[in-house]
């Protein structure tokens, strides 16, 4: 028997499993996830590594092959067990090991604990005096001034230690005495580790637990009763916002938990969190936990071992919460299961919901999935009954689903109303500020207008190292710099055409930030806030919104698609969405179903809780199936409808498809690579080639950017192109200045 052992080393030439001999005695020990012993290179140097694979059949010349050493039986097996996960995510998705093995364990280990240590007395305080005043005698005065400082403290703080870096620092004294001290036993130094609390603020209001509903109750009892049967599997819960699916999640969460199984629950993006730990920590106290980008590598790292460790039950987090290191782990729940943030736009691009299910099924957990507006992928699977579906039809409690006006720009512009708000938005938001009720307006763009272009001679002003325009935005209500989105580059704004001299320079089109601007205008007496990628750059950034928000703090909320998602605002009557074409030009093939979403969850925003709401789309495309069903609340019709389409254009979840962006600074050679690469790709039968074409975006810092799509029905067809074109990549001597990346369903 063979064994692939990925070394544990990051050097990029061993970025692939290398084969060993199973000696006879291990056979029966050794298996995926084992931690082993290998002599590795020319010094027969003896490396840690891990078996990703196993095989009956030798790749190499089997006299050159070198034998496990040793199985270490106890210790990293969670470690193991996601280097497994990494190995295929890297096979399934495309990427370089090392890649997969740093989204998998993305703390590195190097960050030293967060240790406290603490001088502890080892004799009695009648002891410690008799050898301060000896001490004394022999002018050591630095050791006396430790055990004064002892000697003045009341039996129960001299027990409970004295800080060790309050010694070395307020007291002044070395290492070495402490050291000395520490020899002649009269003291011990011992170090406490502590856990930076990345909670932060809670709301300690004890919860108010409610009474599960029939459709609740039937979903939980379901899962509840498979998994006590042993029965693991993923589950797909549809429920429209509000009703009750959290509460659900809570109530699984809390019977896997007793039965000593860990849990992670993913939500979509940090904004979040912070409602949805506050939920959790409501009901689970303390051991739970979160881990997401925001926190410092310290806080990372420690909820990293707390959960290593078993003192923590529930993993609270966006994408990368997925690879919590937990021994046990029991159930992964998947909030908002549709939403975009769950795919990793680094490679290797992998989408979390995948993932989560092979390593449930590695580990024999379950999955739950969630959602208002299921990816069609997960309802397709649903459907074929791959994944077992549950719907939650009813609102919990009394919330009822909005009134919701589908607005046509064209006929604000035949009325003559040049403004962003529809003359029905405009009435509305009027009223609700008289009210005193609160308004949500969303526009899936940040910062200020489009782009900023030349009416003399239409030049558009674009960033020179990458194919985009440049992002105008404002300081004090007027347009000051533009940015470039994606590789920050930056000028002042000029006051003529860089090309013609004209003075006729301006921006088009808009963003949150002019909408802010307008809505300041228009609405002088209102308090207006708002969320957008660069107004939560800090830290604490979202919460601080929220919380200001939620408590009444402003009239109106202006923000992109992260204030639609989850939020649960009692006060807020009404929402806008102010260009719901935003999204449904984008030019991917899923931008139907993102409008279908986006429009949807922002009308799970309205009227959540006694107060009726209303919603507002604003549309240059009113009879489009996407916004018509997203107004009428009407999953299975958009559903039906939006199959149809893939299946005519074969594309996912019907058809897959493979991605391949060839990235070199050299034009002419990612040119020639890329139709190697599509030619390469035209020989294998049922595959349909697309490209090689300029990416849409075609240059970004310099790196010129080419792409073939291939289709297929066969997911494992298309894994093997990928392998080739990395063998092939790995082989080749003339394209060294180019880089291959691997994209599967995403266009
Ligand atoms: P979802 O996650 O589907 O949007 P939530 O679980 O957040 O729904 O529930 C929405 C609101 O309804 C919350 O305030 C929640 O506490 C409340 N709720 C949930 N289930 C019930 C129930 N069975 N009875 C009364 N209120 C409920
Ligand atoms: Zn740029
Ligand atoms: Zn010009």
């Amino acid at each position: 028997m063979f064994a692939d052992v990925i070394i544990d080393i990051s050097v990029k030439s061993l970025d692939r499993p290398f084969q060993y001999i199973v000696p006879e005695e291990m056979e029966f020990d050794v298996d995926i996830g084992s931690v082993v012993k290998i002599p590795f290179g020319m010094g027969n140097r003896t490396m840690t590594g891990y078996v990703v694979g196993l095989s009956g059949e030798a790749k190499f010349d089997i006299s050159k092959t070198k034998s496990i050493l040793e199985i270490i039986k106890q210790g990293v097996v969670v470690e193991s067990h996601l280097l497994s996960l990494a190995y295929w995510i890297k096979e399934n998705y495309g990427s370089t090991m090392n890649d997969a093995i740093k989204s998998v364990m993305p703390v590195k280990r190097e960050i030293k604990e967060q240790i406290k240590r603490v001088i502890y007395p080892a004799v009695s305080m009648d002891k410690m005096r008799e050898k301060r005043d000896e001490f004394e005698k022999k002018h050591n005065k630095a050791r006396v001034r430790l055990l004064d400082e002892f000697l003045k403290l009341d039996k129960t703080a001299y027990n409970a230690g004295l800080d060790y870096s309050y010694a070395t620092k307020k007291l002044s004294l070395t290492a070495s005495v402490i050291e000395g001290l520490r020899k002649l036993d009269i003291i011990t130094v011992d170090a406490i580790q502590q856990y930076r609390n990345p909670i932060g603020n809670i709301d300690e209001r004890p919860e108010v637990r409610p009474v599960l509903n029939r459709e609740q109750k039937h979903t939980v009892d379901s899962i509840l009763n498979d998994y006590i049967r042993d029965v693991r599997g993923t589950y797909l819960i549809h429920g429209i916002t509000g009703s009750g699916k959290t509460e659900v999640y809570m109530n699984i969460v809390e019977k896997v938990i007793c039965l000593g199984k860990q849990v992670i629950v993913l939500i979509p993006e940090i904004s979040l969190t912070f409602q949805m730990v506050n939920r959790f920590y409501k009901r689970f106290g303390n051991r739970i936990s979160v881990m997401h980008s925001r926190l410092s590598a310290g806080e990372r790292f420690d909820q990293y071992t707390r959960a290593k460790n078993g003192e923590i039950d529930v993993m609270i987090g966006p994408r990368s919460a997925l690879f919590t290191p937990f021994q046990n782990l029991g159930l992964i729940v998947i909030d908002e299961e549709h939403d975009s943030s769950y795919q990793s736009e680094m490679p290797p691009k992998y989408h979390a919901r995948e993932v989560a299910i092979q390593r449930a099924k590695m580990v024999g957990a379950s999955v739950v999935l969630g959602s208002a507006t299921p990816s069609v992928d997960s309802y397709y699977k649903a459907m074929q009954g791959e994944y077992r579906l549950f719907e939650l039809n009813e609102r919990a409690g009394n919330a009822v689903y909005p009134s919701v006006y589908i607005e046509d720009l064209r006929e604000e512009l035949k009325a003559k109303n040049y403004s962003i708000f529809s003359r029905r938005l405009d009435e509305l938001m009027r009223d609700r500020l008289e009210k005193k009720e609160q308004i949500m307006l969303f526009l899936n763009r940040r910062g200020f207008a489009g782009f900023v272009s030349c009416r003399q001679c239409g030049e558009v002003l674009g960033c020179p190292h990458c194919s985009v325009a440049l992002k105008p935005h404002s300081v004090n209500g007027r347009v000051s710099y533009l940015m470039c989105h994606y590789c920050g580059y930056k000028i002042q704004m000029p006051d003529k055409c860089p090309s013609c001299g004209s003075l006729y320079i301006s921006s088009f089109g808009i963003g949150t930030q002019q909408v802010e601007q307008m809505v300041k205008k228009r609405f002088p007496q209102a308090d207006v806030l708002r969320m957008d990628a660069d107004t939560t750059t800090g830290k604490n950034a979202h919460e601080n919104i929220l919380k200001e928000y939620s408590k009444g703090g402003a009239d109106i909320l202006i923000g992109t698609q992260m204030i639609v998602k989850g939020h649960d605002f009692a006060n807020v009557t009404l929402v806008g969405i102010l260009a719901a074409d935003l999204s449904l030009n984008s030019g991917d093939y899923r931008a139907a179903e993102k409008t279908f979403q986006l429009t949807t969850q922002a009308c799970g925003r309205a009227g959540r809780a006694d107060k009726p709401g209303e919603v507002v789309i604003q549309t240059y495309q009113p009879e489009h199936y996407s916004i018509v069903y997203a107004a009428k609340n009407d999953y299975k019709n958009f559903y039906e409808q939006e199959i149809v389409t893939r299946q005519m254009l074969q594309y996912p979840p019907i058809s897959n498809i493979l991605g391949v962006l060839v990235l070199s600074e050299n034009e002419r050679n990612a040119d020639n690579l890329a139709q190697i690469l599509a030619d390469k790709m035209k020989l294998y039968q049922d595959v349909t080639v697309l490209g090689p074409a300029p990416a849409a975006l075609s240059k970004v810092k310099d790196v010129y950017r080419r792409m073939i799509y291939g289709k297929c029905a066969d997911y494992g067809i298309l894994c093997s192109i990928k392998n080739s074109f990395e063998e092939f990549m790995h082989e080749t001597e003339s394209f060294r200045d180019c880089r291959l990346n691997f994209e599967f369903n995403l266009i």
